[in-house]
């Protein structure tokens, strides 16, 4: 599970991997595509996640 921003109805929700439909890629980065809660096909982008955690700890 992990928290998500979803672009589609603004709103941060808890995805559960049964949501998830696959891998994706978006502008060159990798990520899990999934299914928000409103129905809204979304991507879960791993490399901005790595880069805040590395900003993060900076
Ligand atoms: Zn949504």
């Amino acid at each position: 599970m992990f928290v998500h921003h979803c672009s589609a109805c603004d709103r941060r929700q808890l995805i559960f991997p049964s949501q998830i439909t696959g891998a994706a890629t978006q502008d060159g980065e990798s990520g899990l595509a999934f299914t928000c809660w409103c129905g809204s096909e979304q991507i879960w982008l791993l490399e901005r996640k790595v880069s805040a955690a590395h900003v993060a700890a900076a």
